[in-house]
C-alpha cells in the first residue's frame, strides 16, 4: 500500500507564512507579539527546545525574551518572575520550559501564569475551556497534530480514533480534540491490558508514550492514519518515535516521520497561541 507521508516541516512552514503576515499586519496597528521564556537549570534538551522558541520567534518578527535562571532558583523566585511577565504590557505569552527542579511545584508555576497569557494552554483554566470547547489557548502539540490531519485532508468525523498515553500535555487533550472534532475516541495507557487489540481497530491511531519504536505492524489496521508524537533515541542516538516508521509505513494510508512530522508544529502552534494573545489587545 503506498502511504502519504504528512509532511510537518512543510505545513508548519505554510502555516508560520501566514503567522508572519499576521505579525506584519499587527505592526502596522502598533501592536508587536510578545513572548516570555524562562529556563530553569541546565537540562540539556530544554536548552535546545528553548533556543530552537527563539529562532522561531526571530524569523516571525516576535519579540522574544529569554529569561535563564539557576537551577538553585526557589519557588517564590520563580513566581515573582511570572508576576511581573504577567504585568508586563509587552509580553503576550508566557512560557516555562518544563521539567522544572524537583524543589519547585509544577502546578502551583502553572497555575501563576495569567491565563490571559498562557500560550502553552497548561492552565486550570484553559484547560477547562478546551474540554467545553470554548475559546482558549489549546496544548501547542495536540493541536499541532489537528493541524497536520487538517492539512493532510484527513477526515477526522465518524472516524475511531485511538490515542496511546494519556499525559495532560499530550494524550488526555489530543482525545478530547478528536472528540470535538466527532471521532470516536478511545485512550489506551500503561495499565491496557491488550493494546494490540484496541489499536488495530483505529482508523486514526495516535502515540504518544515516549518509547522508542513501540508501535509495529500487527498493531495497526491496514491502511490506518498514524501520528507518531513520541520523541525518543534509538541504540544509536538516532533521533526516532514511538512508532517503528520502517516495519509500519507499508501498512498506512498516511503516516508522520520522526523527525519532521509532529515536532515542529509544535513550535508553530506556540507562535500561533502567541499571536492569538497578542490580537486580543485589539478589542
Ligand atoms: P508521559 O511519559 O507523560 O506519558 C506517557 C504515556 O504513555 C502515559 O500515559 C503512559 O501510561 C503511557 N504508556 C507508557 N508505557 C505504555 C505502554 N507500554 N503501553 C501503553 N501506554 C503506555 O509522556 P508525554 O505524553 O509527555 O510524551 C510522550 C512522547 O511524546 C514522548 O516521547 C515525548 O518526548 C514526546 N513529545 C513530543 C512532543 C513533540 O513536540 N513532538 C511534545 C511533547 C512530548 P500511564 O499514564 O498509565 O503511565
Amino acid at each position: 500500500m503506498s502511504s502519504q507521508l504528512i509532511n510537518g516541516k512543510e505545513i508548519g512552514q505554510q502555516i508560520r507564512v501566514s503567522i508572519k503576515e499576521e505579525v506584519q499586519q499587527l505592526a502596522t496597528k502598533g501592536i508587536t507579539p510578545g513572548l516570555a521564556v524562562i529556563l530553569v537549570g541546565e537540562d540539556p534538551a530544554s536548552h535546545t527546545y528553548v533556543a530552537n522558541k527563539e529562532k522561531a520567534c526571530q524569523q516571525l518578527g516576535i519579540y522574544s525574551e529569554l529569561i535563564k535562571l539557576p537551577e538553585q532558583t526557589t519557588e517564590e523566585q520563580l513566581l515573582q518572575q511570572i508576576e511581573q511577565l504577567n504585568s508586563s504590557a509587552k509580553i503576550d505569552g508566557i512560557l516555562v520550559q518544563l521539567p522544572l527542579p524537583k524543589h519547585i511545584n509544577e502546578q502551583k508555576v502553572i497555575e501563576t501564569i495569567s491565563p490571559l497569557k498562557d500560550v502553552d494552554g497548561f492552565h486550570p483554566v484553559s484547560v477547562g475551556k478546551m474540554l467545553l470547547g470554548q475559546e482558549t489557548f489549546l496544548p501547542c502539540t495536540p493541536h499541532g497534530v489537528m493541524k497536520l490531519l487538517e492539512f493532510s485532508n484527513v477526515d477526522v468525523a465518524g472516524k475511531h480514533a485511538v490515542v496511546i498515553g494519556r499525559s495532560h500535555i499530550v494524550g488526555v487533550p489530543m482525545g478530547q480534540l478528536l472528540l470535538q472534532k466527532d471521532a470516536t475516541v478511545t485512550y489506551c495507557h500503561s495499565k491496557t491490558p491488550d493494546l494490540e487489540a484496541i489499536t488495530k481497530q483505529a482508523d486514526i491511531l495516535v502515540v504518544a508514550v515516549g518509547r522508542a519504536k513501540m508501535i509495529k505492524s500487527h498493531h495497526i489496521k491496514e491502511g490506518a492514519v498514524v501520528i507518531d508524537v513520541g520523541m525518543n533515541r534509538d541504540e544509536f542516538g538516532k533521533l526516532c518515535g514511538d512508532v517503528d516508521f520502517a516495519d509500519v509505513v507499508d501498512h498506512t494510508a498516511a503516516i508522520t516521520p520522526v523527525p519532521g512530522g509532529v515536532g515542529p508544529m509544535t513550535i508553530t502552534m506556540l507562535m500561533v497561541n502567541t499571536i492569538q494573545s497578542a490580537k486580543m489587545k485589539l478589542v
